[in-house]
Parts: C-alpha cells; sequence; structure tokens
C-alpha cells in the first residue's frame, strides 16, 4: 500500500522564525511515534521567505518542503519571481503549482502552469498540482469538465511516467469550512483517476483539499482513490497538522 500524503500549505504566513518553531514542535512529536514515516509522507509548504529556514531543519530529515509557487523560467529578468532553481539548491524536493489563489488572484492560466510543471520536472522537483471548480461550477453540473479541462491543459507537454500529484480541492471548500460530502470527494477522486489513468499517467497520486481538520480526516482518508490532503488552516498548528497526520 502506498504512503498517505499529509501535505501542509502555510500560504503568506509565519516568519522564518515562526516557521523554525513549527519544524522543531514537529520533530519533536513525530519522534515520539514509532516507524511514523513508514505510512506516511510528510510536505510543507512554506512561503518563500521562510523556505530556507524550513530546509535548515528538515534537510535531510524524511519531511520534504518547496515552494508554493515558481516561475516558469529558471532565471532571468521576472522580478518578484521564485525560481526552482533556487527553490533546487535550497533543496525543495516538491513545489506547488496551480493553488486555486493563484489561479483566481493572479490569474494564472493552464498553459502557463503546463510549463511550471515541465519545468519542476527537468529539474527532479516533485509538482503538486492542483484543480478545482468554483461553487458556480458546480452548481452548473461543470464539476468533472472543469477538472479534466485543468489536467488536460495544465499538464499537457509533461512526461507520464515522471512522478506526480494532483490535488483536487474544490474553491468554495478551500478556508471555508465547508468541506466537502465524502459522496462528493468519492465522485471526483473516481473519476479523477480513471480519466489520469485513461490519459497515460503511470504515477499519480490524489489529495484531496478544502477544510480538511482533525475532525473530518479519519473519514475522509478512508474514500477510495483519497491518497492524502492539502491542508491550509489546519495546517498551521503543529499539532492540528499532526492530529490530521495521524488520522491514518
Ligand atoms: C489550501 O490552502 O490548499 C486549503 C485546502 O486550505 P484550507 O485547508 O484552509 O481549506
Amino acid at each position: 500500500m502506498s504512503k498517505k500524503i499529509f501535505a501542509a500549505n502555510w500560504k503568506l504566513n509565519k516568519t522564518p522564525e515562526e516557521a523554525r518553531d513549527f519544524v522543531i514542535k514537529l520533530k519533536n512529536e513525530i519522534f515520539k511515534i514509532p516507524d511514523f514515516f513508514s505510512g506516511r509522507e510528510i510536505m510543507i509548504f512554506p512561503s518563500a521567505i521562510s523556505l530556507e529556514a524550513v530546509s535548515s531543519l528538515c534537510a535531510g530529515t524524511d519531511i520534504q518542503f518547496g515552494p508554493q509557487n515558481i516561475y516558469s523560467e529558471k532565471s532571468g529578468a521576472f522580478t518578484g519571481e521564485n525560481s526552482a532553481e533556487v527553490a533546487k539548491a535550497l533543496k525543495s524536493q516538491i513545489a506547488l503549482v496551480g493553488h486555486s489563489e493563484r489561479r483566481e488572484i493572479f490569474k494564472e492560466q493552464d498553459d502557463h502552469l503546463n510549463k511550471k510543471v515541465a519545468l519542476l520536472q527537468n529539474l527532479q522537483i516533485l509538482p503538486v498540482f492542483c484543480i478545482g471548480e468554483t461553487l458556480a461550477q458546480r452548481e452548473a453540473g461543470k464539476t468533472l469538465e472543469i477538472c479534466f479541462s485543468q489536467l488536460q491543459n495544465g499538464l499537457k507537454e509533461i512526461n507520464k511516467d515522471q512522478r506526480l500529484i494532483v490535488a483536487y480541492e474544490p474553491v468554495w471548500a478551500i478556508g471555508t469550512g465547508k468541506v466537502a460530502t465524502k459522496e462528493q470527494v468519492a465522485e471526483v477522486h473516481a473519476k479523477l483517476s480513471e480519466y489520469l489513468s485513461s490519459q497515460g499517467f503511470r504515477n499519480v497520486q490524489l489529495l484531496y483539499g478544502g477544510s480538511v481538520k482533525p475532525d473530518n480526516a479519519g473519514e475522509l482518508l478512508k474514500i477510495p482513490h483519497v491518497d492524502g490532503f492539502l491542508i491550509g488552516g489546519a495546517s498551521l498548528q503543529p499539532d492540528s497538522f499532526l492530529k490530521i497526520c495521524t488520522a491514518v
């Protein structure tokens, strides 16, 4: 059985000192749980400014980390952007791509996201590619159409043999406390899994994201094709993040 994945998206939160404090506490707690990493992968996405702080405490451990966004070029005149090459130099193993906040607020489009995923693959950084529908799209019955199109266009030119993580995050469930029902998650994850294998993807894990908390994690993890979670708000405190990680 593959490991369950627990990924913390800190968004625009935590100073480097707070980030270090979180990792120290997390490592202390993990240390008390026998074989913690044998059934789990732990991932942290700090803000870019705190990436080095997280790297300094996680590099060489089983805790993976990486940026919440990277630019599609490795370097150059792109003021304000994050370089995947720099993330790699900081020993990042993972990177988030296409979070709904990037799509909505920063108007990121699928064809650009596709370039980011391809660059990450070239650098041997594992992309965690986010997809999901808005409330209006769900109410219009377009959930699957939107998700498939985000996959098709955002993953157009990538190597399908390389490992990839897809996070299904219904936009209406992110940061709202409104978690998708078990039936909704089960339906979308089953269809996504079917779609990805029909498209030739051979090594994909599927995460659910959207108001995952310690009290709903256990039930959500039992749903077929849910390989783990992308967690925002509840990942900011080590104790709630760890409760989710141990719900398995
Ligand atoms: C997220 O930011 O990806 C997320 C799922 O946030 P939250 O858990 O707070 O809904």
